[in-house]
């Protein structure tokens, strides 16, 4: 009769599986969010762009609710707790949630529900921020995939209209139930100060997503000859939205599947890259911590802490790594190509244990998705599922000369180098000293000299790389 609608990442009024349900369901639906303390005690600085995100996305959830006739009860504290709690207070029967496949989510998950049924109360959980469950795709023996392009002919084989038809909100509106007290606590309230995310361009919520995607879909017919170009606006930004819900994938993947050309066809293809390393954390949830494959487990990488925390701050020598790191941390994003190219320069040339990069990029990127953060990484340093061989090693001045030809997405992060030439700029210290001085800087003054040379760095990775895996 009463069902107590909680969200988490799924920050969204419309096409929405629990509520959808719910409102289907149970006479009044009550709707709740959790600034979990579990989650926000765990953030290592006490301002993050991605708490913020997050705050201005549940006051405009609040409000849409609201006009609706209903309305977010926002409470903070341990969700385990707080859920089954109101849950007993708003004499709900049920508590409806969508999904979520991380390991840590799964454990409260897990909490929540065990509560809830010793006060006799159901707890749901839907699809929703996939379109297949991970169980849903796997091979024909029933294994879960290991390789991605099987993955993904098995989830192209399994789509039709149904999976991607919305789960409607708009018609049972009326169910909706005010939930009693609504006070949004302020972000201070909640332990943290503003951030530059609105400065920055990042536009929260289901609005800031509605018009991402409205952007995005005029570029998308170009995403397959330009999506690697980091100093080019050629890809959605729509990682964040979709980490938090504030668009539906339904809604992305319909628009990519019933349009032709091979942007929208290699855009989908990013999206089953998310699908797929979902799946992999949901069937391996050890490699949270360890290699995918065992024999690269428990290596000792030699890198130390003297190369990490110069590619840390983006002070390595190599220009398109250096503005990688910078765009990083100065925004909470990278582009994806940069993002390939500075993991494996972290792993490949300072073999540095891939699981620090993955620390980095999770402390600073606003999209930070374990799976896919985690998926990717292990890509990168050949130690994962599907990985890139440990011998493909990319070379960062050919990659830079490649997909920022001439240097202006550099000159951009590395502003030392902005007098640098095209034809220089991807290998600065190959300039002699005095050419260097008429463009205004100097070598080993204003910017590094390389901290590895790259041919060296590779024959020592590929030597390291056959020696120390467990053959
Ligand atoms: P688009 O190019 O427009 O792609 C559309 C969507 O597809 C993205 O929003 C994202 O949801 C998904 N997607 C694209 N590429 C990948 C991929 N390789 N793996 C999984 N999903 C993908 N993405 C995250 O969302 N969170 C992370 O924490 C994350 N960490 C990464 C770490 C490394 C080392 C690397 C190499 C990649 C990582 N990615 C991560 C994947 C990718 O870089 C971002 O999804 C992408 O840059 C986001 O920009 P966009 O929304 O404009 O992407």
């Amino acid at each position: 009769d009463r069902v107590l609608v909680w969200f988490r990442r799924d920050l969204r009024d419309h096409d929405h599986a629990a509520l959808s349900r719910a409102l289907h369901e149970a006479r009044a639906v009550y709707c709740a969010f959790v600034f979990d303390t579990d989650i926000l005690d765990a953030l290592p600085d006490r301002s993050d762009r991605r708490v913020e995100f997050i705050w201005h996305s549940v006051r405009e959830l609040d409000a849409a609710l609201a006009a609706l006739g209903g309305g977010l009860r926002v409470e903070v504290g341990r969700a385990r707790a707080v859920i089954p709690r109101l849950a007993r207070e708003l004499g709900c029967d049920a508590v409806y949630a969508n999904r979520d496949y991380e390991p840590e989510a799964v454990a409260r998950d897990e909490c929540v529900a065990h509560r809830l049924r010793e006060a006799s109360i159901a707890f749901h959980l839907f699809t929703d921020q996939l379109i297949f469950a991970p169980e849903e795709v796997v091979s024909a023996a029933g294994q879960p995939y290991r390789v991605f392009t099987p993955y993904k002919n098995a989830w192209l084989k399994g789509l039709d209209e149904a999976r991607l038809a919305p789960h409607p909100v708009a018609e049972r509106t009326h169910r909706l139930a005010p939930p009693g007290k609504r006070t949004l606590p302020t972000l201070e309230a909640l332990g943290f100060s503003s951030t530059d995310l609105l400065q920055r361009g990042v536009a929260p919520g289901m609005g800031g997503a509605k018009r991402t995607w409205a952007a995005f879909q005029e570029r998308l017919s170009d995403y397959h000859l330009l999506r690697d170009r980091p100093d080019l606006d050629a890809t959605s930004h729509l990682s964040v939205h979709l980490r938090h819900g504030t668009i539906s994938v339904r809604a992305l993947v319909r628009h990519a599947y019933h349009t032709q050309g091979d942007g929208a066809r290699i855009w989908l293809g990013e999206l089953i890259w998310r699908e797929f390393f979902q799946m992999i954390l949901h069937f391996h949830p050890r490699v949270v911590d360890h290699a995918f494959r065992p024999e690269f487990d428990d290596l000792r990488w030699p890198g130390g802490d003297d190369v990490f925390a110069a590619w840390c701050v983006g002070r390595t020598g190599y220009p398109i790594v250096d503005a990688g790191m910078r765009q990083l941390t100065a925004t909470g994003f990278m582009h994806n190509r940069v993002r390939m190219i500075v993991a494996s320069f972290l792993t490949k040339d300072l073999l540095v244990d891939w699981r620090r990069g993955e620390r980095h990029f999770a402390r600073w990127l606003l999209d930070y998705e374990l799976a896919s953060n985690n998926g990717n990484w292990q890509w990168a340093a050949s130690t994962g599922c599907d990985a890139q061989p440990y011998f493909r090693i990319f070379n960062p001045v050919a990659q830079s000369e490649k997909y920022d030809p001439d240097g202006s997405y550099i000159r951009r992060w590395v502003p030392e180098l902005a007098r640098v030439p095209d034809a220089a700029i991807h290998a600065p210290w190959q300039m002699r000293p005095i050419e260097q001085e008429a463009c205004g800087f100097r070598i080993g003054r204003d910017y590094p000299a390389p901290i590895v040379d790259h041919a060296a760095a590779r024959a020592r990775a590929l030597a390291w790389f056959s020696s120390a895996r467990v053959q």
